[in-house]
């Protein structure tokens, strides 16, 4: 006999929302030190990073989340040559960031070494430029690595997990102040900032904490399918540059699906219910 066994991926998304995926394969489960790490397969999303039980990052929309957190700062800085990632083990950050002809160096900083091991073997399409000339990968503390490299970089990019665990002072007003410390006079900052239906109240605080420290503060939308709610707001920090005056055609040919001219102009329009949010 043939038996066919049905196995589901569950996500908690909040005390009353899970939201379920037909999975093929369970291609990889480890503890780390810092948190639970699973690759799994499926037919939807193509494979999936998975950590504490809570979806990172597939195959089928990570284009979309990783073309925006580096694109939108990167073109709105005049040249880009140091950059910093803090967290984005799985490595989608890294391989936007390479195509700026601009730059020199990404350090890309991510506290858990095998989250990054986990994306080489596993999930090579997003993990590809790991070994580029350019990359210098530090398994650290990006707390840490801000507070001892002050005025180090031209735009540093949080792409953390959420608000909890090891990523939870990632989401504090005393790193932003260390975050602004370690960017040059002209530095931009970028992080993601999760759900506007379901942060109600994180957002408002981040984007008055950012706005405390930074003289520009601007909040952007991105439709990331699987992450809670779909909509995804990013929040940026700049010193000097506003994105929204740039002229983005600086590196015009990245090769995106998600990101060009248009969506750069546009991401920054919010509907009344995220104005509201910020209290606008
Ligand atoms: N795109 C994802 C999302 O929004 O769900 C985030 C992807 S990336 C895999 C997040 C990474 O941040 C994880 O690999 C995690 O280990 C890392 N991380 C969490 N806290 C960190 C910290 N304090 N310093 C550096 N990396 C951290």
């Amino acid at each position: 006999m043939d038996t066919k066994l049905d196995m589901w991926f569950t996500e908690q998304q909040t005390k009353d929302v899970r939201t379920s995926c037909r999975t093929k394969k369970i291609l990889h489960q480890e503890n780390t030190p810092f948190q639970s790490l699973a690759v799994i397969d499926t037919d939807q999303y193509g494979r999936v990073l998975v950590l504490d039980n809570i979806i990172q990052t597939t195959i089928m929309d990570e284009f979309v989340y990783h073309e925006m957190i580096t694109h939108v700062a990167l073109n709105t800085h005049a040249a880009p040559e140091r950059v910093l990632v803090i967290g984005g083990g799985d490595g989608g950050a890294v391989r936007e960031i390479v195509k700026h002809q601009s730059l020199e160096k990404v350090v890309h900083c991510e506290i858990d070494g095998a989250v990054v091991d986990a994306s080489r073997k596993y999930l090579p399409e997003i993990s590809c430029a790991m070994d580029h000339p350019k990359v210098e990968i530090v398994i650290d503390d990006g707390i840490k690595h801000v507070r001892e490299n002050k005025g180090a970089y031209d735009v540093i990019i949080v792409d953390s997990t959420d608000p909890i665990g090891p990523a939870e002072g990632l989401f504090s007003a005393s790193f932003y102040k260390d975050i602004f410390n370690s960017l040059k006079d002209d530095g931009i900052f970028v992080a993601q900032t999760e759900s506007p239906f379901f942060n109600r109240d994180l957002i408002p605080r981040l984007y008055s904490d950012i706005s405390g420290i930074f003289p520009l503060t601007r909040l952007f939308l991105a439709v990331v399918p699987t992450y809670p709610g779909g909509l995804w707001t990013f929040t940026m920090g700049s010193k000097k540059y506003d994105p929204c005056d740039t002229d983005i055609v600086r590196t015009p040919d990245l090769n995106t699906r998600y990101y060009s001219p248009e969506i750069h102009r546009t991401c920054f329009v919010l509907p009344p219910f995220v104005k509201e949010l910020l209290g606008r």
